[in-house]
């Protein structure tokens, strides 16, 4: 079960033992309110956040974005300005200033939760003035393609005039991007290259997936490389994070954050927990980057999620057992699992929303098995304010309690039937495991194995508590699960402190 890449742990950024039984949270939606109260949220809530049983959390980006006071983080204007320079019409960000970002870093830090840094390195945003620069236009759905050749007025010169070269005095100009979206002179939208070529070794997707949006850094400038390699170190320096969560990773050369990563490591002189989100619902794609980064870090489980999205549209004809063929399974130490994310909600970009009725079932699945570390998303955990969506806050709670506690042992998998798909674990001496069944179908049952050792002992349903189970002689059970419901079973005797649910 334990994964190959284990025994040379010091070579990486993550180790199946560190992220066994542990649990992320993504602590920001899309649409909390600006009124830069989320560092000082955080701060008071990080004790409580422990007593759940989070261990990381990942934090949105905390620099000046182009929107200033409202904007979520990936509108980047300055890396430098973490809510302490008047820049963009604020001091603070969204989240609150610099000085509460960094006290609440260490209020989670005392509570013994490592933070995670969200790194927005694709793209630029909110220049200070247009250059003139000559640029070729390329086809939008085959960027290999040039079409025509012209000067543009382009929004490529960052001065940051607010910050005045505090902490870096290194200015942005046309030489650093690859390309942008519009030119000034014409008003007019279209994909301009600026570079002689995109930079390689990225998504294939629309011939070359280089640019995403805003003014898209050129990573083959060495400059710009260097740029972003003496940030990371101040960065580290300044914020004492623990790790990062890395944005946009279709659109970066894969070759950089390799290296990238390695820097950081030696420089902060111990391992950098690190996420990546690589949008792409294509496991071969997914797996081909980690094996392109040899394994370094992490993959949001991102075909996972398009599963659960899915199985909760389709009326209970998604096959269940499809759920197991995943980025968790294939790379349990490199997998992030989640049901949703800021990007995911209702309204954003890659709207793919989890329905409540199956969000249950989902988190049953991310957070009651070994393979990925889990990430709950804040909306589910709080609910979301602007469309008051229900909070899952009890349910994700007693998953956690449960993973915590009663999570080991062997476990064995059930991914065997169109409509319920289900495992157990053994539990390890002193402990008895559990049973898990999620089902999009209508009620039943499967019968399976929980250890011989377990044989005469009653099993109770935490989600029903009359779902009685007797283990036979032979360690099986037979486990009910409702229509459109999941089952966690434990053993009876161990049910006091874990609160049923419905
Ligand atoms: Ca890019």
């Amino acid at each position: 079960m334990i994964p190959d890449n284990d025994l040379s742990c010091k070579h990486y950024y993550l180790c199946y033992n560190d992220i066994m039984n542990k649990v992320m949270i993504q602590y920001f939606e899309w649409y909390l309110p600006d009124d830069a109260s989320l560092w000082c949220k955080v701060k008071t809530e990080a004790q409580k956040l422990a007593e759940s049983g989070f261990d990381l959390i990942w934090l949105p980006p905390a620099y000046k974005g182009q929107g200033g006071k409202c904007d979520v983080g990936y509108g980047v204007y300055d890396l430098y300005d973490l809510g302490e320079f008047d820049q963009k019409g604020t001091v603070v960000t969204k989240y609150g200033s610099k000085d509460e970002y960094l006290a609440a870093i260490a209020a989670l830090h005392d509570a013994g939760i490592a933070v995670l840094a969200d790194m927005v390195f694709n793209h630029r945003m909110g220049a200070d003035r247009t250059e003139t620069v000559s640029a070729t236009t390329s086809k939008a759905d085959d960027r290999n393609q040039d079409l025509k050749k012209m000067n543009i007025d382009a929004w490529t010169y960052f001065d940051f005039k607010g910050r005045n070269g505090k902490y870096s005095d290194f200015i942005y100009d046309k030489s650093c991007f690859s390309g942008v979206d519009y030119d000034n002179r014409r008003q007019k939208t279209a994909i301009y290259r600026l570079a002689q070529d995109w930079d390689q070794n990225v998504d294939k997707e629309n011939g070359n997936y280089d640019y995403l949006m805003g003014a898209d850094l050129n990573f083959s400038n060495p400059a710009v490389v260097q740029e972003l390699y003496r940030y990371g170190r101040w960065y580290l320096d300044m914020t004492k994070v623990d790790g990062f969560r890395l944005d946009a990773l279709k659109h970066i050369t894969s070759d950089f954050f390799k290296d990238w990563l390695d820097a950081m490591c030696d420089h902060a002189n111990r391992q950098l927990f690190t996420v990546g989100e690589y949008w792409s619902s294509d496991l071969n794609i997914l797996i081909d980057y980690l094996d392109h980064i040899d394994n370094r870090f992490a993959l949001f489980d991102v075909p996972l999620h398009y599963k659960f999205y899915r199985a909760c549209n389709d009326n209970s004809n998604y096959d269940m057992a499809d759920l197991h063929t995943t980025l968790s399974a294939l790379r349990p130490a490199n997998a992030v699992t989640f049901v949703e994310n800021h990007d995911t909600q209702k309204g954003q970009s890659l709207q793919t929303v989890v329905t409540d009725w199956f969000k249950p079932l989902a988190y049953a699945y991310i957070l009651l098995r070994d393979e990925g570390l889990p990430c709950v998303f804040y909306g589910d955990y709080y609910g979301i304010a602007k469309y008051q969506t229900h909070s899952f806050k009890e349910e994700i709670d007693l998953m956690i309690k449960i993973r915590k506690n009663e999570m080991n042992g062997q476990r064995h998998d059930y991914f065997d039937h169109f409509d319920v798909a289900s495992w157990t674990f053994e539990g390890q001496t002193g402990h008895d495991g559990l049973a898990v069944l999620i089902n999009d179908g209508p009620m039943n049952n499967k019968r399976m194995f929980v250890g011989a050792n377990k044989a005469g002992k009653e099993f109770v349903n935490l989600v029903n508590e009359k779902d009685l189970v007797i283990i036979d002689t032979e360690g099986y059970g037979v486990f009910n699960v409702g229509g459109g419901l999941y089952s966690i079973y434990i053993n009876k005797d161990k049910i006091t402190g874990y609160q049923p649910q419905i």
